[in-house]
C-alpha cells in the first residue's frame, strides 16, 4: 500500500493562496505523484482552487455533518463534498473533539455519513497529556476505536494524532509512535485495508526520522502543510 500524506490547512488560506499552493506543489510533484499518495484538506471555500487538474494529489474535507440533510444551518453533508470532488474526510480531530465537543455517537454518525457518499474516512485519534501521564492512553485508544463499531467497512485511514503533540512543536518520539501504533494495529486486528499515520508537530526535519522509526503508513500534517515545498519534502518528494 502506497504511503500518505495528508495536509490539513485547517482555518488557513484564501482561494487566492491555495491557488498559489497548488501551483508551487505540481511544480514541485512534476508528472507524477511517484509512490506516495498526497491529500490536501482546504477550507470548503478553497476546494476548487486547490484541486488537481492532473490528479497528482486528492482532496480532503475538515469536516462533514452528521446528517444527511435537511434543516442545520452552516452544515455540510457529505453528499456535497463528494459533489466538489473530495475523496478524503477527517473525523474526529481533536480539535474537533475539544474545542466543538463531538462526542463519539456524533462521530460514527459522520464516518456513516461518509460511507453512504461513497468517500473515505480518516478517522483521528489519540490520548491527552494526562491520559498519557496516568497510564491511561491504551484504554483512551481502545475506547475511540470502539466508535468504529458499526462501521460499515471499506479502506480505513486512522491518524493517531496524540493532543500533546498537535501544534505544539512536541513531536512523539519514533518510539512513542510505534508502540501506539502496535496498539492500534491490536484493536484492529480484525479489519483488512488499514492504513494507520503519525501526526502531530511533523516537519521536514523530524519525518524522515518518525516515518523509519515507528512503522508508521504516512503523516497528517497541520502547520508545515502550509508550505507546499515543506509538505512535499516531508513526503519525500525529490
Ligand atoms: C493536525 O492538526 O492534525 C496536526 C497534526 O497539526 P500539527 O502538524 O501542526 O501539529
Amino acid at each position: 500500500m502506497k504511503r500518505l500524506f495528508v495536509a490539513n490547512w485547517k482555518m488557513n488560506s484564501t482561494r487566492a493562496q491555495a491557488r498559489l499552493y497548488a501551483r508551487v506543489l505540481g511544480e514541485r510533484m512534476g508528472v507524477s505523484s511517484g509512490d506516495v499518495e498526497l491529500v490536501v484538506a482546504p477550507p470548503f471555500t478553497a476546494f476548487e482552487e486547490t484541486r488537481d487538474p492532473e490528479g497528482r494529489w486528492a482532496l480532503a474535507a475538515q469536516n462533514v455533518s452528521s446528517h444527511r440533510e435537511g434543516p442545520f444551518t452552516g452544515e455540510i453533508s457529505a453528499k456535497m463534498l463528494a459533489e466538489a470532488g473530495c475523496r478524503y474526510v477527517l473525523v474526529g480531530h481533536s480539535e474537533r473533539r475539544h474545542l466543538f465537543g463531538e462526542h463519539p455517537p456524533t462521530l460514527a454518525a459522520k464516518i456513516a455519513r461518509v460511507r453512504e457518499a461513497g468517500l473515505l474516512p480518516i478517522y483521528c485519534l489519540g490520548e491527552t497529556e494526562e491520559e498519557r501521564i496516568t497510564g491511561r492512553e491504551e484504554q483512551v485508544l481502545a475506547s475511540q476505536v470502539a466508535t468504529l463499531e458499526h462501521d460499515a467497512g471499506g479502506p480505513l485511514v486512522i491518524a493517531y494524532e496524540p493532543v500533546w503533540a498537535i501544534g505544539t512543536g512536541r513531536a512523539a518520539t519514533p518510539a512513542d509512535a510505534a508502540q501506539a501504533r502496535e496498539i492500534l494495529q491490536g484493536l484492529l486486528s480484525g479489519r483488512r485495508d488499514v492504513r494507520i499515520l503519525y501526526g502531530g508537530s511533523v516537519t521536514a526535519v523530524n519525518a524522515q526520522a518518525l516515518l523509519q522509526g515507528s512503522g508508521m503508513d504516512g503523516f497528517l500534517i497541520g502547520g508545515a502543510s502550509l508550505d507546499p515545498s515543506g509538505f512535499a519534502s516531508i513526503a519525500g518528494l525529490p
